[in-house]
């Protein structure tokens, strides 16, 4: 057999197979441990999965994919997924752009400890056959204008593949990856692929140190006016065409809608998932200048504390993203509250539970200004919707209560989510009556989402796609304020406009200037142009 000439493209196409498949090795039994995907579908997904794999090795292949550079190339895909797996099965690592940075500094003087037997019979097993099949196969002469025809038919059909398979599996495939981030990195030998290549192409490191914002940051208001407080929750995986005060059909702001709110229904969100939106939001700069940005600063929260508020960070959740490193804060998702947590998680009513004592502990001088607390509930923190709403509001039924969304009907999938949304709203009107207890002071809230969801439209779920390509449904986030009416009375805020202000198209890059212009303070970063309630007052 081995007499006949291969052409490289029947190469390349075997040899990914065998990087698809036993390289892979780490994944597949990864996959295997979790309960996700299973039984015959599970089979049948890892299946699709591994042909993923292996049209997008052939894609990322096409490039190298000539007589004098095919055999090094694939020799280095088939030895790094070897030594990836020998490093995943023993160390339990994963192949991510700071490991490679790491390997890439590593003096491999000092590392020959870490050569083993066990290291060398892994890496012979893994890469010998196909290094085998690589050096000793003789190769077809072609032309290189057929050879050109070979690789642009490899490299496009290598993509169409790739895409048609994500397509057939999107539902249990983006939650799988959502559910278990770390998969993504044990993908041999592209996880490598794609962090050297993040270390060659990404521009030099921005400077990360942190520059002051606001250092003339003051408060301008009548120092014998009473101090306000002020709740500024930042909800979680919101969307606003959810709501029933913007519209939805279904009735799930029962309790908002008793309350004197104004909800802003055309805001659009800065990321389309927490880690991307929530720096956005804080940050003075707006979208387009916090992505180009060459170096991180300070955030609202630091500028209304160097102003003299009490400021205080409140999580139930994953933590605030670096946002309150310089100001007290605290976790609640730890507790044990016996009505409100189980299972190391608290729904959101746990926040208010706490507020007021925590409030309580900040600097009494401070608290003389005013108190600006930040709130981050879990809100409708997915794929596990029906885990944010207790029994009693669970209004939409049935509700799918599984974790793997592709399990549950997408009716129940919307049931579910709809039903966190009552919750959340029941979260907000508890809040504001909380507010409306603290005697005459000036009191507000404003909640704002940092992104929304998809929930089965298009065959796609959850969050986080590129922005340029994300749907409408996963931008566009509520805004809802609530004032009191010392706190309006206090800044002269004509309620009426505000009220005329709904559905104006509003983004995450007015929250910094909103909140400043709300909390009076007067400080060159503070832009009017992007202060909603400007021409309010
Ligand atoms: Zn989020």
């Amino acid at each position: 057999m081995l007499r006949t000439p291969w052409s490289l493209m029947r190469m390349v196409l075997l040899v990914s197979l065998w990087l698809a498949t036993v390289c892979n090795l780490p994944l597949w039994l990864a996959l295997w441990h979790l309960p996700d995907v299973s039984g015959l579908r599970g089979a049948l997904f890892g299946l699709v999965f591994s042909l993923m794999i292996a049209s997008a090795i052939i894609a990322v292949s096409a490039g190298m994919t000539w007589r004098w550079t095919a055999r090094i190339w694939l020799s280095l895909l088939v030895v790094v997924a070897a030594f990836s797996t020998h490093y995943m099965r023993t160390y339990g690592i994963v192949v991510d752009t700071p490991m490679v940075t790491n390997v890439l500094q590593t003096d491999w003087r000092e590392s020959r400890d870490q050569l083993s037997w066990r290291l060398a019979w892994t890496v012979a097993w893994i890469s010998g056959p196909a290094l085998w099949v690589i050096w000793r196969v003789p190769l077809k002469r072609i032309s290189l204008v057929r050879q050109c025809l070979h690789n642009l038919a490899l490299f496009a059909g290598g993509l169409i593949a790739c895409v048609l398979l994500t397509v057939a599996v999107f539902q249990d495939f983006s939650s799988l990856m959502r559910n278990h981030t770390q998969l993504r990195y044990l993908i041999n030998p592209l996880n490598a692929v794609y962090a050297l290549g993040e270390i060659a192409f990404l521009p030099t490191q921005r400077d990360r140190r942190l520059h002051p914002l606001g250092e003339d940051a003051r408060i301008v208001a009548d120092p014998k006016a009473e101090a306000p407080l002020f709740l500024l929750v930042v909800g979680e995986t919101a969307r606003s065409g959810n709501f029933s005060l913007n519209g939805y059909a279904r009735n799930t702001n029962p309790q908002l809608a008793q309350e004197n709110v104004q909800s802003f229904r055309n805001v659009m969100a800065c990321g389309t998932s927490t880690a991307a939106s929530l720096p956005c939001m804080f940050s003075h700069l707006g979208k387009e200048a916090f992505e180009a940005r060459q170096h991180d600063s300070e955030n609202l929260l630091d500028v209304l504390q160097r102003a003299g508020y009490a400021v205080f960070w409140l999580d139930n959740q994953s933590g605030c993203k670096g946002l309150c490193n310089r100001i007290p804060h605290t976790n609640t998702s730890e507790l044990k509250h016996p009505r409100l947590c189980s299972g190391g998680e608290c729904l959101d009513e746990i926040m208010l539970e706490r507020l007021p004592s925590l409030i309580d502990e900040l600097p009494a001088e401070r608290r003389a200004k005013g108190t600006v607390v930040v709130l981050h509930p879990m809100g409708s923190h997915g794929p596990a919707y029906s885990r944010r709403s207790p029994p009693a509001f669970k209004a939409f039924q049935p509700e799918c209560t599984s974790k793997t969304l592709s399990d549950c009907r997408r009716e129940e999938v919307v049931n579910a989510y709809d039903n966190s949304i009552v919750y959340t709203d029941h979260v907000l009107a508890e809040l504001i009556g909380w507010l409306k207890k603290q005697n005459h002071r000036p009191t507000g809230l404003l909640y704002i989402a940092d992104h929304g969801e998809s929930l089965g439209e298009n065959n796609l779920y959850l969050h986080g796609l590129p922005y340029a390509i994300a749907p409408e449904v996963q931008k566009k986030v509520p805004l809802i304020t609530w004032f009191s009416p010392a706190f309006s009375q206090q800044r002269s805020l004509n309620m009426s406009c505000v009220a005329g202000l709904r559905d104006q198209a509003w983004r995450h890059d007015h929250l910094f200037h909103t909140m400043l212009g709300l909390m009076q303070v007067e400080t060159s970063a503070y832009q009017a142009s992007l202060d909603m309630f400007r021409t309010c007052r």
